[in-house]
């Protein structure tokens, strides 16, 4: 196994340059990157996802190549940074720690707020992190190095557009900090997950969120299930609840039920988890049966469903799987 560093560009701001309409994403990025950094000379390689994407246009189905793309070349490496635009970073970083469950490697995901060679980016100092994380052979696992924190992959969200610290874990501590020098808490790793080694197939509309909001129409609900999709992730207030007086709404997401669609409950609030059943307001999702959100991040769990559909047998496998963690990506109460 070589002792160097695997980094796949999959696009984003980090190897971005100016174009005529703003930034686009650009290859050559291993020259570019040690012209940058001399002292990485010889201890990476790259590949670069083709074409290369501005994470903001990412599909599910784009998850499956960066696991392919870890997969395939990965194991010869010690460990293997995905430089990823922060759009969506969060969403790939948790469908990672799914999808490379059986790979047995740290993988780091990273990307910056300002293209590599835009004066005062935070790029160096990203990639720099990332490579301080990998030396350290911290076990295997999908890490999220931005910013100064060191991160679980499938906890993080960005909670910033313009701060370079633009990611955190509102809902778990943070495994590490980068900065001044790498500094792990005790025990701190992220959990890899379970061995799933078979193909995967993810459809890019079964999944949808919806953010619950003051005279939310019933019409939303029926387009959805109408539309064809499996899961619908719902957004809700605080412990769990929805506008339950709102008879349209409420026969919407039972007629989806009846139709197959599976629901979870999950709050949307950064901080805290679901507690269904705690006012009458939050029982009616319970007695429509929907999954309990736990303290997932969205972006944890539009990945973790996206990820039960395509390994389970049918929804009532998925939903049997729900309630057990597959790496740490919620906290068990
Ligand atoms: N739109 C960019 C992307 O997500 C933003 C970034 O990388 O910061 O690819």
């Amino acid at each position: 196994m070589s002792e160097k560093i695997l980094v796949i560009n999959t696009g984003g701001t980090f190897g971005m340059v100016d174009g005529p309409a703003g930034l686009v994403p650009a290859a050559g990025l291993k020259v570019r990157i040690e012209q940058q950094l001399p002292e990485f000379l010889d201890r990476f390689d790259l590949i670069e996802l083709e074409p290369l994407i501005d994470s903001s246009n990412l599909l599910p189905s784009h998850w499956l190549r960066i696991t392919e793309a870890v997969a395939q070349h990965g194991q010869d490496y010690t460990g293997v940074i995905v430089i990823h635009g922060t759009d969506t970073l969060a969403y790939s970083a948790s469908a990672l720690s799914f999808t490379c469950g059986a790979l047995n490697l740290p993988i780091v995901l990273t990307g910056s707020q300002k293209p590599l060679e835009h004066s005062g980016s935070d790029a160096q100092a990203n990639i720099t992190a990332s490579f301080e994380l990998l030396a350290s052979v911290p076990l295997a696992g999908v890490y999220v190095c931005f910013g100064g924190y060191v991160l679980q992959g499938n906890r993080v969200r960005k909670i910033s557009v313009q701060s370079y610290q633009g990611f955190d874990s509102p809902n778990a501590a943070r495994l590490g900090l980068s900065e001044p020098s790498l500094f792990m808490a005790e025990g701190a790793a992220p959990f890899m997950g379970r061995t799933f080694e078979g193909a995967l197939e993810l459809s890019d509309e079964s999944v949808a969120t919806l953010l619950v909001y003051p005279g939310m129409p019933a019409a939303l609900v029926e387009a959805l299930t109408s539309a064809g999709c499996e899961a619908l992730i719902l957004l809700s207030y605080g412990s769990g609840n929805l506008p339950a007086d709102d008879r349209l709404l409420m026969g919407a997401l039972e007629r989806a039920v009846e139709a197959g669609v599976l629901l979870v409950n999950l709050t949307q609030c950064a901080t805290g988890f679901v507690e269904q059943g705690v006012y009458e307001a939050g029982s009616e999702l319970q007695r429509l049966g929907a999954l309990d959100g736990y303290d997932l991040t969205p972006e944890a769990a539009f990945a973790r469903m996206h990820y039960l559909l395509a390994v389970c047998e049918n929804k009532k496998a998925v939903v049997a799987a729900w309630p057990q963690p597959l790496c740490g990506e919620f906290t068990v109460r």
